[in-house]
């Protein structure tokens, strides 16, 4: 991509609407923006962060069996009234349409998919079944004033799984599991998994995968020793206590929660009649489990973590582009050359965003290329000669290398 062409530019100054850190960085790389509190556009560069976090869910879903499908996001009341939960959830926005017809946006899809099943199954030779969906939801939030942390309308991947047993359904949950931790991971994330009460759901439980910041909303007590995660809201155990697991002193740390998983028990089976016959012919409701990842919430989250004051370090997975090369001078011979180095990158598959402009600064250049934080930021300068000085967005020396080396260099993950 050429930057000349890059839409928007970035702005130099915080926007005056913003506090959370993730938004004033995001909003002024021109990652994002803002139309109203909790709801916001992703401009080109920040849907390329966004799509790259999509890709990995889903691959990581399908590899876990996971079949992908698309559910509407305007509800009629009577599939929520089944539940009970159009009366209930607090954060569903409700309305009326000009035939006083109530409706809802779409908060969570439990009742959608149960609903899908329960017209399909009826033996237990049915079963397991995984879908998984990457959708926007609505939620009426009273704070939303974290950036994309916490959104009214926000994208959010949710799987439902269903089972004839519960032995099925833990194995399932624990493959889930291991498949979050891999995401996270590449998407530049470490998280905690947390225990925690399975909040409006379920009597049984829930973990959280919570990522350390002092942005968090949620606070972990946690033993260093990993053997103990609980948030705070059910615990009563709290930093300095002995670990109830091995004695070690617990500690605690300020959170964001960027999945869930629950296990669902038949609490929406029973209530909307989605059952199956088991292998004595007896009649059971299905056993379920969801699991719930907010995509915007982890780029804001990842945006959040991994920047210094100059702007965001994107981690090499999921950043727009892998390698940002600036053409440094005036003379036309910098730039042809950098022309060059592009198309080769391109043709190579290397995913670059070219800062080909002749009228802007090289101090600007510089600071939009921290700003915009690509894994790799590539010069050609005057001072470069016939190599290319290569430097890492997340630290250490720049280095010279002639344009052979390059695309192998620049291909490698930045840790
Ligand atoms: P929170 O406690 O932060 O309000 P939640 O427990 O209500 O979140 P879930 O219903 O478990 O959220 O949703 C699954 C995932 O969707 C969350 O782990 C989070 O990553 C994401 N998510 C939930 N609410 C929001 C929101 N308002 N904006 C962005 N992402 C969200
Ligand atoms: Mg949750």
């Amino acid at each position: 991509m050429l930057q000349s062409k890059l839409f928007p530019s970035t702005q130099k100054e915080t926007p005056k609407d913003e506090v959370a850190a993730n938004a004033v960085l995001l909003v002024r790389g021109g990652f994002v923006q803002k139309l109203m509190a909790g709801v916001y556009s992703f401009l080109p560069l920040g849907f390329r962060a966004l799509k790259n976090i999509e890709n990995i869910i889903r691959e990581e879903m399908d590899a876990v069996g996971g079949q992908e499908l698309l559910m509407p996001a305007l509800h009629p009341k009577e599939i929520w009234a089944e539940t009970g939960r159009f009366e209930s959830m607090d954060d569903l926005y409700k309305f009326q349409d000009r035939q006083e017809k109530w409706l809802a946006l779409g908060s969570t899809h439990e009742e959608v998919v149960t609903d899908i099943v329960r017209r399909h199954i009826s033996s237990y030779k049915d079963l397991p079944l995984y879908f998984y969906q990457i959708q926007t939801k609505f939620r009426d939030e009273l704070r939303a004033k974290s950036g994309l942390l916490r959104g009214r309308e926000f994208l959010m991947k949710d799987l439902y799984s269903f089972h004839a047993d519960e032995e099925d359904r833990k194995a399932y949950y624990e493959k889930v599991k291991a498949a979050y931790l891999k995401i996270f991971n590449r998407c530049g994330l470490k998280t905690l998994v947390a225990e925690a009460s399975g909040g409006t759901f379920s009597k049984e439980y829930s973990h959280e995968f919570q990522a350390p910041t002092e942005a968090g909303e949620d606070l972990i007590v946690f033993c260093p020793a990993g053997d103990f995660n609980r948030n705070k809201e059910i615990t009563d155990k709290k930093a300095g206590d002995d670990c109830p697991v091995c004695g070690k002193t617990l500690e605690d740390a300020k959170t964001i929660e960027v999945g869930n998983i629950f296990a669902l028990g038949v609490k929406f089976s029973e209530a909307m009649g989605a059952g199956f016959l088991n292998e004595k012919g007896e009649k059971h409701p299905i056993i379920m489990g969801c699991y719930g990842i907010g995509l915007g919430r982890v780029l804001g989250a990842v945006a959040e973590i991994h920047r210094d004051e100059k702007g965001i370090i994107w981690p090499f997975e999921i950043a727009p582009f892998s390698a940002h090369l600036l053409a440094i001078g005036k003379n036309g011979e910098i730039f042809r050359r950098s022309g060059e180095i592009y198309r080769d990158l391109q043709k190579r598959g290397i995913k670059v965003l070219y800062d080909d402009r002749e009228d802007v600064s090289a101090g600007r250049k510089f600071a939009d290329a921290d700003l915009i934080g690509s894994p790799y930021r590539l010069v050609v300068s005057e001072k470069t000669g016939d190599k290319i000085e290569v430097k890492k967005r997340s630290g250490g020396e720049a280095a010279l290398l002639n344009s052979e080396k390059l695309p192998e260099i620049i291909a490698r993950p930045t840790a």
